[in-house]
């Protein structure tokens, strides 16, 4: 049994019980398991309270199925601490699990750091899944590209099955198997989770397969330093027996993997790049497996996560021959570069997924290589360098709509310039004026580069397609 199965036996506290890994963790530790000593902590102020975060945080689940969700929760035999015994107890506790994100809440602080210096372990749902898991594990990480690259990878692997199951699970809430099912899967199975910083902030996650698709500078506030943050990324594939790292991002290649290293991007003994429009994999001999097109998603920076993919999934098992092609059927997006509407030779894309300068300048640039672009922006600055996104804008941008923003602020200032900027208040304003000023041929292009773009413009309204139609339906 692993450490941590064994530690379940004693004092177990969950904090964070409304949240979304909360309750999976309550759901199969009491309702699965059966243990019988489990305390979930919540800031909630009393059950009503509750109930409404408990919606909140499972957002992803249907709505019929959400409320079953909680009757179910709410029928569990655990104790169930709110806002005013928030914590009581976790001296004593043998194992905690938080969230990936427990340490950005003063309530958490320093009660969760005490009771670890006092002997507590502290993990997450994500340690759990993966002792659970007897199959073959791949662990997804990098500033950029997670979630499409994790898609990639459960595509391929679920293209190229041999007689195996793909389970999915991380920080995509639109895709999550149970801890239930993940215990149940088999040797033979494959596991593709998505695995971001602050999973990695102060411990490994220990996965067979270990991707990093790049490292540039985002949540630095989480760490505190660059060197931090660097070195949270790296853990990953530091503790894996395969490494998937960039041959392209200087960052990446100064991280050093015990395991066998594959690398993506250029020619390589071990790995996956693209010569003369067609895919090559390295992997005991030279692999041609066949021209890059169709592939539904643009730009450079997605050709990167497909042949991080195509690794991970060689590294899991998948045969040359069964990865042939097998990305040619793989469609769009939500939310990354995602068309969105096409009228009088405008197309309309919606890129929300670019909350950092140097995902939106990805974005810009692969569509700015076919199209003059008319880039929507907006939001806060997180210590951001926009130098990398002002240059890609200069050379494909016609012009800015700039909503309200420190980031947006921040990245004009290093357009200096070089582009016209119009002022918008709102997505509505923004969504007119474009309407008005693209000819065809344009792309707009919603890509914020800044955080807090939809809390702030979209939540609670009309989706950005639904604003588009609603634009560009006849008066
Ligand atoms: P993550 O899960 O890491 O946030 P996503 O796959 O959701 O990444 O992509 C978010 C945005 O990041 C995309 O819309 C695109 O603009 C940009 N992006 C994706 N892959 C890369 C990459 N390999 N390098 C740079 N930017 C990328």
């Amino acid at each position: 049994m692993s450490e941590l199965l064994d530690r379940l036996t004693g004092s177990v506290h969950v904090v964070g019980a409304s949240g979304a890994e909360g309750t999976a963790l309550l759901q199969y530790l009491v309702g699965r398991r059966g243990l019988t000593s489990v305390v979930g902590h919540d800031f909630a102020a009393d059950p009503r309270a509750f109930a409404k975060s408990f919606r909140r945080a499972n957002v992803a689940i249907e709505r019929t199925e959400r409320n079953e969700a909680l009757r179910a929760l709410r029928k569990l035999d655990f104790d169930l601490r709110l806002r005013d015994r928030y914590l009581e107890g976790l001296d004593g506790a043998d194992l905690i699990f938080a969230s990936q994100n427990w340490f950005n809440y003063d309530s958490n602080l320093p009660g969760i750091p005490d009771a670890v210096a006092a002997g507590a372990t502290l993990k997450g749902v994500v340690d759990l899944a993966m002792d659970l898991f007897s199959g073959i594990r791949v662990g997804v990480t990098g500033s950029n590209g997670k979630s499409t690259t994790s898609g990639l990878v459960a595509h391929l692997l679920g293209a190229a099955a041999d007689g195996w199951r793909v389970y999915r699970g991380g920080n995509d809430r639109d895709h999550q198997a149970k801890l239930q099912d993940l215990e149940a899967a088999g040797a033979d199975d494959r596991l593709v989770w998505e695995v971001s910083n602050r999973h990695l902030r102060d411990r490994p996650v220990l996965v067979d397969v270990a991707v990093l698709t790049n490292i540039t500078r985002n949540h630095i506030e989480d760490h505190g330093s660059w060197d931090a943050y660097v070195a949270a990324k790296a853990r990953l594939p530091q503790h894996a027996t395969h490494a998937v790292l960039s041959a392209t991002d200087l960052v990446s290649q100064t991280v050093e993997a015990p395991g066998t290293v594959w690398r993506f991007g250029a020619r390589s003994d071990r790995g996956a790049w693209v010569e003369d429009g067609r895919v090559w994999l390295a992997a005991g001999g030279c692999h041609d497996l066949g021209p890059l097109a169709p592939f539904a998603l643009a730009g450079e920076h997605n050709t990167h996560n497909l042949l991080a993919a195509v690794c991970a999934a060689a590294a899991a098992g998948a045969s040359a021959e069964r990865l042939r092609g097998a990305w040619h059927d793989f469609g769009s997006l939500p939310g990354r570069l995602e068309p969105v509407a096409e009228q009088d030779g405008v197309r309309w894309l919606y890129d929300i997924q670019a909350t950092t300068a140097p995902a939106a300048e990805a974005g810009i640039a692969a569509i700015g290589a076919t199209a003059p672009v008319r880039l929507i922006v907006g939001g806060e600055d997180k210590g951001m360098d926009f130098a990398g996104m002002a240059d890609a804008a200069a050379a494909h941008a016609r012009r800015i709509y700039k909503l309200p923003g420190t980031g947006a602020d921040a990245f004009v200032a290093a357009l200096a310039g070089r582009v016209p900027v119009t002022e918008c208040d709102d997505v509505d304003a923004a969504v007119a004026a474009c309407r008005r000023d693209a000819e065809a041929g344009d792309v707009v292009l919603l890509s914020p580069g800044c955080a807090f773009f939809f809390s702030r413009f979209l939540d609670g309204g009309p989706s950005f397609r639904a604003r588009v139609q609603r634009a560009l339906a006849p008066a």
